[in-house]
Formats: C-alpha cells, sequence, structure tokens
C-alpha cells in the first residue's frame, strides 16, 4: 500500500492487486489491535533490531525514517502517542485506523484499488517486467513491486506466494522459517496458568549452563507454553539453539526489580506480616494468585506449613525459584502462528538503494518477503513502510 501510493503520488499510474477481498487484514491485527506502528528510537539504532542483515535497510530507513512515518499517519489524520520502550501506536489504540488511513492515501493520489485479485505470475520480456497474471488475465505494466508479505498468519493473505513468483524469475529464496515465534515447554504447572501475563519481569535463555540472551518486560502463559513480547524476541536465540539440537530453559526473574539482597528483605517482612499464618497465605502480596501454587511446589515448601517455620534453607529455596523460575523449552510453534518470517528474497540480488531486483529490470521488492525480519517493538511495520516507500519512490523515477 505504501508503495502503491508513494509510486503514483510522484507520478506513476498505479494498480494495486490485493488478493483479498479487503485491504491490510494483518495491518488490522497488528500489535494486539492496537497497531504498534514504529518505534520512537533513533533511527540509527534500527539496524540492530534486525540482526544479520539490518544494514541492508540502511537507505531505505534514511529515506523513510519513523518520524516520516508519525507525519505520514498525522497527515492521513491519525496521529499516534510513544509508549514504553519507544513503542508508537495510534492514539485511538486502533489498528484498524491505520489501515483506513492508507486506503485514504491511495484514493487521494488515484491508485487503482483491485481486490479478490491473486497474482500468479510476473510477466518478462528479455529480462524486463512486461505485465502481470492474475489466472486467466495478463495485465501488462512497466514496473512490478512485489509486495507480498511472509509466510506467517497465512489466513491474512501472506501465504508465501511472493517467494514463489520470485523464484520462477531466477531469484534466490532463503529458506522461509519462523522468527518471533512462541515456545512451548514441558512443564504441566505452566499449562494451569494459561492468560497469565507477567510485567516487568526478566526471562533468560540458559544452553549449556550458560545465560545466553536475557529480555526484561513483559510475558504470557500459554495453552503451550509461552509467548509475549520478551519471548518472541528471545525466540531468535532459543529457535537457534533447538536446531543445533541442544536443549534450552528460560529462566524467569519474577522480581527483576529487586536485587537478592532486596527481595530477602521483603520475604522476611511478608513473613513477619503473616507470621501466625499457613505458608500458602504469606506469599499473597507478592505474587499473583495463580502463580503460588507453582512456587511453593517447586520451593519444595509444604503450603500448610506455619509461617514462623519456614526455616533459612527454605527461604533460599524460595529465592532461588521467585529469581529463576525455570521452563524446559521443547519446540517452538509453527511457521504460521510466527509474528513474523524470516529468510525470503536474498538481498544480494536486491538493491538496497532502490529496492530494485539486480537480475529483473523493472522488478522491486519490498516489505517481509524481503530476507529481513525484525525484534518486536514496531520494527517490522517500520520496515514495510520505508521498503515500500523506497521500492515506490523508485518506480516512479523509472517510469
Ligand atoms: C499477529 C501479528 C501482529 C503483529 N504486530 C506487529 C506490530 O505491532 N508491529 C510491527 O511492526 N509488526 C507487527 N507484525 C509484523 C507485521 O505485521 C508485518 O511484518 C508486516 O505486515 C509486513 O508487511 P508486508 O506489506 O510486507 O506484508 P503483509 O502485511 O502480509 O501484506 C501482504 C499483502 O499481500 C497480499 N498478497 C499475498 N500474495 C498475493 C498475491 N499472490 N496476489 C495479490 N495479493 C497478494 C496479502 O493478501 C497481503 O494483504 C505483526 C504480525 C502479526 C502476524
Amino acid at each position: 500500500m505504501m508503495a502503491a501510493g508513494q509510486a503514483a503520488a510522484a507520478g506513476a499510474s498505479v494498480t494495486l492487486l490485493e488478493r483479498n477481498e479487503r485491504l491490510g487484514k494483518k495491518l488490522a491485527i497488528t500489535g494486539k489491535g492496537r497497531g504498534n506502528v514504529t518505534n520512537a528510537a533513533d533511527i540509527g539504532d534500527f539496524i540492530q533490531q534486525f540482526p544479520g542483515n539490518g544494514s541492508f535497510l540502511y537507505a531505505a530507513f534514511y529515506r523513510f525514517t519513523n518520524e516520516d512515518v508519525r507525519n505520514f499517519f498525522l497527515e492521513q489524520g491519525v496521529p499516534t502517542a510513544v509508549e514504553r520502550g519507544g513503542r508508537v501506536f495510534p492514539q485511538s489504540q486502533r489498528a484498524a485506523d491505520l489501515v483506513e488511513a492508507m486506503k485514504r492515501f491511495l484514493n487521494l493520489k488515484n491508485v487503482r484499488v483491485q481486490l479478490a485479485r491473486r497474482v500468479t505470475a510476473i510477466l518478462t520480456s528479455e529480462n524486463r517486467v512486461s505485465g502481470i497474471s492474475c489466472g486467466d488475465e495478463q495485465i501488462p505494466a512497466d514496473a512490478v513491486v512485489l509486495a507480498t508479505g511472509g509466510a506467517s498468519y497465512p489466513a491474512t493473505g501472506s501465504s508465501g506466494d511472493g517467494y514463489l513468483l520470485a523464484k520462477k524469475l531466477g531469484h534466490t529464496i532463503v529458506s522461509p522459517r519462523a522468527a518471533l515465534v512462541p515456545l512451548e515447554t514441558a512443564e504441566a504447572w505452566g499449562r494451569e496458568l494459561v492468560g497469565l501475563s507477567l510485567k516487568n519481569v526478566t526471562a533468560r535463555v540458559k544452553v549449556n549452563g550458560k545465560i545466553i540472551a536475557e529480555e526484561f518486560g513483559e510475558m504470557l502463559f500459554t495453552h503451550y507454553g509461552l509467548s509475549g513480547p520478551i519471548i518472541l524476541t528471545l525466540s531468535r536465540v532459543v529457535v537457534r539453539a533447538l536446531e543445533q539440537k541442544q536443549q534450552p530453559s528460560v529462566l524467569i526473574n519474577l522480581k527483576a526489580a529487586l536485587t537478592q539482597e532486596q527481595l530477602d528483605a521483603r520475604l522476611l517482612r511478608d513473613f513477619e506480616k503473616y507470621a501466625r499464618k499457613q505458608f500458602k497465605n504469606s506469599l499473597v502480596d507478592l505474587l499473583p494468585q495463580r502463580l503460588i501454587v507453582p512456587v511453593m511446589a517447586l520451593a519444595g515448601i509444604p503450603p500448610e506449613l506455619p509461617v514462623h517455620q519456614v526455616s533459612k534453607t527454605q527461604r533460599t529455596a524460595l529465592l532461588e525459584v521467585l529469581t529463576c523460575l525455570p521452563l524446559t523449552v521443547t519446540g517452538k510453534r509453527p511457521l504460521r502462528e510466527a509474528i513474523v518470517t524470516a529468510g525470503g528474497v536474498s538481498l544480494k540480488e536486491v538493491n538496497p538503494a532502490t529496492m530494485g531486483s539486480k537480475l529483473i529490470e523493472g522488478l522491486y521488492f519490498a516489505g517481509e518477503l524481503l530476507d529481513v525480519d525484525g525484534n518486536t517493538g514496531g520494527y517490522n511495520l517500520q520496515a514495510a513502510f520505508s521498503t515500500g516507500f523506497l521500492a515506490g519512490s523508485s518506480v516512479a523515477g523509472k517510469e
């Protein structure tokens, strides 16, 4: 949508073909329906949020920055606000408003939008784009921007068509795989906590006795294991460990804001306050109700034990569980459930200054279809908007 609108704004005559019966199905569900549209971080820091291939996006990010994205939506009547971690959302808290803004933009720039039109081939002649096929119909074109997304959440329309279309034209496809993906865990007690969201916790990934990554923020227990922003971010290293046949575990510090000493002092205060109660009643100020049972079990302290009888050794065991709650990772959820697809059109064959194909003249790429995948925080949408803007501008320059 950004590529189409920008190409038209720059003077091209543009048709946008969308296979769904409406535009922006995925955009409408981003950020749990709130649309984390970009991040307020310094644009120079965005590159690091795309481990591995971030530098490819340098030109695109500087051509159309996070400030540009915010101004763009403001101009289309959707002011945005910065939240925790620099995450930028529409003030209305509605991702659907982002889609409406894009539609207004397309309309304003006279882009012809054709819905329920699935592109089945890109036509070329002598290594130059000549049009596209939509089933039996052929539409001539001087240039094509391929922006079909990745292969996750296929019900939104991104079922991986773009990989096949690009491959047919000789492009290399780095094998698509899940990035930002929820994790499956072994512990039965985790299943009892379905829907429990924890804020201000630290999750650490341990492999072969070593901590290899750590994130602070929010996470969620699900019926299969773990999800939520910090788990999705950590999934990158966890998936790598799983692929190397290692056995990663996730350790959660439930009281990450406190030092070990502060937490011990806090426990002693609570134990004094509840000295006449049973142990199970002494943690109500410290933990969400549903966490109390598993924490007691893991610490090996009988729930009915009078609080004044809890020994120092037992308190030390409790401290360990509170700061190192262990979950064994058994796998990851499938690609279709990943937030982002890693892999895609090889960047070696794309010009980062234009988003143009190095193999086929008149062919451009934008968005998640490319072999880039960023962390959570609004970075992936920014990449889609920046590459879309650049591709759209380049197309118009060609016409
Ligand atoms: C649940 C969820 C939440 C997310 N939340 C955020 C967030 O808050 N912030 C963030 O930065 N990122 C988020 N992301 C990631 C972000 O949504 C994507 O990276 C981004 O939408 C990619 O944009 P795109 O235009 O490349 O692809 P898409 O948004 O997938 O759009 C591709 C479009 O191409 C169409 N298409 C595909 N094949 C064809 C064809 N053959 N013919 C015609 N049309 C076709 C599809 O129907 C689709 O509409 C989230 C992803 C998911 C799944």
